[in-house]
């Protein structure tokens, strides 16, 4: 993600300071960007090459490296749950394995610091370590914490962030220099949620207690929610209730119903043709299975359909009427008669 518009004087700030802190601690309530401040001070702190007025360049050795996760001279310390995977929430319950890990950062994962800041750094001299959030440190974790920032740590800084930081050690607190931050006046959060493709922002925002990211990321959320309860049903065409579907989803933007839709199409054809899926990754099972089992000539006739509807969805005369039909040619496209329905899957 771009720098926040409400960070860029903060960030000139702190960049612009001829010594920066050992340890800075960025604290304030969730949602309102801190991760993203830390990610491009972070960024400016290690690039090769900074714009001025101390940017991150990012094209140079060590901003291509932060960007996929291998700088050598920067650390996250995390709680294992959260460092698994890069915040894909949602995608749990189609990754089998994935175990659910700790809330808390463990004393093991502090103590592994120490090597890295006794060691020099490998690029530009100088070496980064995150704590998010830290007051997920344990008492043991923080304890370690406190014996590396007693010793001077030489060229690492540390970064602690922290939604509640009364629950952190005073001692830690003492420690670190204080950056407090705030969430953006109202009309800032609401341009920028509105250029994100938040729609009814202000409601959005309102709903997130002012905190914009918080509002992004619900509002993503929810899409994903309202496109699963058209994909769902769309799985099993056998059994399709098309007009209890119509009613349920006529309240719906129509355009991004049919866009929905057409990707979900998409994906059927391409599965069938190609065995490529696009769209869709969430769903190959099902869509590899609709994908053998469909009509192919129907399947092709519906995608233009879709086209076509597509063409007027933004002032449908009957919205739950378009849908009804739009639904009643999509299960036939796998009702081709008794016995030639392709039922391996
Ligand atoms: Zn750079």
């Amino acid at each position: 993600m771009d720098d926040l518009p409400w960070q860029h004087d903060a960030l000139d700030t702190m960049l612009g300071r001829a010594d920066l802190p050992q340890a800075l601690l960025l604290a304030g309530s969730k949602g309102i960007g801190k991760r993203t401040f830390a990610a491009a001070l972070i960024a400016a702190m290690l690039c090769e090459s900074p714009r001025p007025p101390g940017r991150a360049c990012g094209a140079c050795p060590s901003c291509e490296w932060l960007r996929a996760g291998s700088h050598p001279d920067f650390r996250l310390v995390s709680p294992q749950s959260e460092s698994e995977g890069d915040g894909s929430k949602g995608t749990d319950e189609t990754r089998p394995g994935t175990r659910k890990g700790s809330h808390q950062i463990a004393a093991e994962q502090v103590r592994m610091l120490a090597d890295f800041v006794n060691l020099s750094a490998h690029r530009a001299g100088r070496k980064v370590v995150l704590i998010s959030p830290a007051e997920a440190m344990n008492s043991f974790a923080a304890n370690s914490l406190l014996k590396i920032l007693e010793e001077p740590p030489g060229e690492t800084t540390f970064l602690l962030l922290t939604h509640q930081s009364q629950r952190l050690l005073p001692t830690i607190r003492s420690r670190c220099q204080r950056l407090d931050m705030a969430a953006p006046p109202h009309a800032q959060a609401i341009a920028w949620l509105e250029s994100q493709g938040v729609a009814d922002a202000s409601a959005a925002l309102a709903y997130a207690g002012g905190a914009p990211l918080e509002a992004l990321d619900a509002f993503r959320g929810n899409e994903r929610s309202r496109r699963s309860s058209l994909l769902t049903p769309l799985c099993e065409p056998a059994t399709l209730d098309v007009l209890g579907l119509a009613e349920t989803l006529a309240k719906e933007e129509m355009p991004s119903l049919v866009s929905w839709l057409q990707k979900w199409v998409y994906d059927l054809i391409a599965s069938r043709l190609a065995r490529r899926i696009r769209y869709n990754v969430a769903l190959i099972p099902a869509i590899e299975r609709l994908g053998r089992a469909a009509d192919i000539s129907r399947l092709l006739a519906y995608q233009r359909t879709l086209a076509e509807t597509q063409a007027v969805a933004g002032h449908p005369l009957n919205a739950q009427l378009l849908l009804e039909r739009l639904f009643f040619d999509y299960a036939e496209i796998w009702n081709v008669g008794e016995g030639e329905i392709d039922g391996r899957a």
